[in-house]
C-alpha cells in the first residue's frame, strides 16, 4: 500500500540513475517514473536500458510509464549540433527535448510537478539541466524541482544501488555522438 504522498513524476535516462533519486524523492513523494529518451542509439541499447529500468520499476512497485520511441523527431531537434562535444550545445537541446516531452506528461497526468535523474551524472551540468526543466514547467503551467541528485554524494550512492541490483552499466551518454571511440 502506497503512502498518501503526493506524486511528482521522475523523468529517467535509465535504471542506474533512477536508483539514488527515487530513495531520495520517496521520502516526500510518490514517483512515477518516466522514460522518454528517443536519443538513445542504437535501438538495441534503448531497449536494453529501458527493460532494465522496467525490472527494477517492477521490483520496486513504482508506477511507471514508457515513453514513445522516435529518434527521427530527436535527430531533427539537435540537427546541426552532431559535432558538439559532451556538456556543450548538443545536450542542452537534447534536455530540452525530453524535459519538454516529460513536463507535457506531467500536466497530462494532472501532476502538478516533475523533475530529472540527469542532474546524477558527473558529466552533465547540473544548471543547464535546471534551465530547460524550469522552461518547460512555464511552457505546461506546473513545477520544477531543481535537485541536484550528484550533491552530497549522490552519484557515490547511485553506484552503490547500481552495484546491489546488478544493473546494466551502459559506457556511454546516450547518443551515437557520445559512443566514445
Ligand atoms: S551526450 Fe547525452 S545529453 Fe548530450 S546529446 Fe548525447 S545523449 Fe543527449
Amino acid at each position: 500500500m502506497k503512502e498518501n504522498k503526493p506524486k511528482i513524476l521522475l523523468h529517467a535516462c535509465c535504471a542506474v540513475c533512477m536508483g539514488y533519486p527515487t530513495e531520495l524523492l520517496k521520502e516526500n513523494y510518490n514517483p512515477v517514473v518516466f522514460f522518454y529518451n528517443p536519443n538513445i542509439f542504437p535501438e538495441e541499447e534503448y531497449i536494453r536500458r529501458r527493460d532494465e529500468l522496467i525490472r527494477y520499476c517492477e521490483e520496486q512497485e513504482y508506477e511507471y510509464i514508457i515513453g514513445e520511441y522516435e529518434p527521427e523527431k530527436w535527430y531533427a531537434y539537435i540537427n546541426g549540433l552532431e559535432q558538439e562535444p559532451e556538456k556543450g550545445l548538443r545536450c542542452n537541446k537534447c534536455f530540452e527535448y525530453r524535459l519538454n516531452e516529460a513536463a507535457k506528461k506531467t500536466a497530462e497526468l494532472g501532476i502538478d510537478i516533475f523533475t530529472t535523474t540527469l542532474t546524477v551524472s558527473p558529466h552533465k551540468i547540473s544548471q543547464n539541466i535546471f534551465a530547460e526543466g524550469e522552461k518547460a514547467a512555464h511552457n505546461y503551467n506546473i513545477n520544477f524541482l531543481a535537485q541536484d541528485f550528484k550533491k552530497q554524494n549522490g552519484f557515490l550512492k547511485t553506484m552503490e544501488i547500481a552495484k546491489k541490483n546488478e544493473f546494466y552499466r551502459q559506457q556511454y551518454c546516450g547518443c551515437e555522438f557520445s559512443i566514445r571511440k
